[in-house]
């Protein structure tokens, strides 16, 4: 069998949120769990945050699949229902709807439901993406309010920039503006705020990549807070080829040894999610050492110098990313964020859980 596998680590999963609790001792915490839990399985990540108040994703099928493994806790849509017939399935299972536009308040005004519905109400600070603009905010929760369908209300907006220099002062000033009037429960925070920003915790925190060990503020690294990486992307060595000076590996000659060179080919390339746009130099670690990518990434393999790594072989373990090589770093020198290559883990790749949620 190919070498290459994805281990999911539930005790990390479980310390990052720990680190989050820990951040925001006095806020629920709602496990962002999207994209099927950021690439690591939608219920390993459930296993490993079951400690979590919440889970926010965006499907109601993947809600309804952790309702049916037995998660009692509140289930969020993150974007709401996209069609009024979805509500039904919605109130059946108990699962919490954002709700960010006038069609969605209609709809909730139209249907005729079970029983009725918590409602995340989303007011738009200025990332213009999501959410009711502050004017018409105020009146859509009274809408709301009055929808015999819509049983609970929480105020809720997300940032554009708490994991940059601007941070949340202004959306923030915006938020507290616009739901002076309205007391309901509130949400606000990412992992970059709640990791940089305790006056935006209130009554339910959302995190993501925080739960999964990487860094939401580029620039700082993720073990700094505390967290430890939730995945191992790990494979192994299938060739070893001797280079002499002037002699080049894979597509395009990227690159050219000036001294004699022993490269390793590994069993990754950008068909397991491995970021084709990774240049020459990218941190890997080969049977337990940090050495550098060489030349392009191909669809299933890719190239590393293992010139000081003697007991290198065919065979040797790779750690793409994981514990010894942070997630952060690869996608750095690949011009992405962590985000972008854990979501990116391919089907192709077998995962395979270890430790204890
Ligand atoms: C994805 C998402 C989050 C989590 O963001 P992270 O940066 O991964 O912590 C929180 N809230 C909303 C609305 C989101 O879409």
């Amino acid at each position: 069998m190919r070498p290459i596998t994805a281990t999911i680590h539930l005790d990390a999963l479980r310390n990052n949120l720990a680190v989050a609790k820990k951040a925001a001792p006095h806020s629920k915490v709602m496990a962002v769990v999207k994209a099927n839990g950021y690439g690591h399985g939608l219920l390993n990540v459930a296993q490993g945050l079951r400690a979590a108040d919440g889970f926010a994703v965006l499907g109601l099928d993947e809600a309804i699949r952790l309702r049916e493994a037995g998660y009692t806790q509140t289930l969020l849509l993150l974007e709401g229902v996209f069609a009024v017939d979805e509500l039904a399935g919605a109130a059946c299972h108990d699962i919490s709807l954002v709700v960010h536009c006038p069609q969605q308040i209609a709809m909730l005004e139209q249907a005729v439901l079970p029983h009725p519905v918590q409602v995340f109400v989303k007011l738009n600070t200025g990332m213009n993406r999501l959410g009711f603009v502050p004017h018409d905010y105020v009146q859509a929760v009274e809408r709301l309010v009055c929808c015999p369908n819509v049983r609970g209300i929480t105020l809720m907006t997300h940032f554009a920039t708490a994991d940059e220099d601007k941070g949340v002062a202004a959306p923030l000033a915006i938020f507290e503006q616009s739901t002076a009037a309205l007391d309901y429960p509130r949400s606000l925070a990412n992992s970059a705020a709640v990791l940089r920003y305790p006056e935006t915790h209130r009554d339910w925190v959302r995190p993501g990549i925080m739960l999964y060990g990487a860094t939401p503020m580029a620039g700082n690294s993720a073990a700094s807070y505390g967290l430890e990486s939730a995945m191992s992307l790990q494979s192994a060595v299938i060739a070893v080829q001797e280079l002499q000076v002037g002699d080049s590996v894979g597509y395009g000659q990227r690159f050219t040894a000036e001294r004699a060179t022993r490269i390793a080919v590994i069993a990754c390339g950008y068909a397991d999610g491995y970021p084709r746009h990774a240049p020459n130099g990218t941190l890997i670690a080969v049977a337990g050492r940090m050495t550098k990518t060489v030349g392009r990434v191909s669809m299933d393999m890719l190239f590393a110098d293992i010139s000081d790594i003697v007991d290198a072989d065919i065979g040797s373990r790779v750690e793409l990313w994981g514990p010894q090589v942070p997630v952060d770093a690869v996608a750095e020198a690949s011009g992405t964020v962590g985000y972008e290559l854990l979501c990116a883990v391919a089907q192709r790749v077998p995962m395979n859980v270890v430790g204890h949620g």
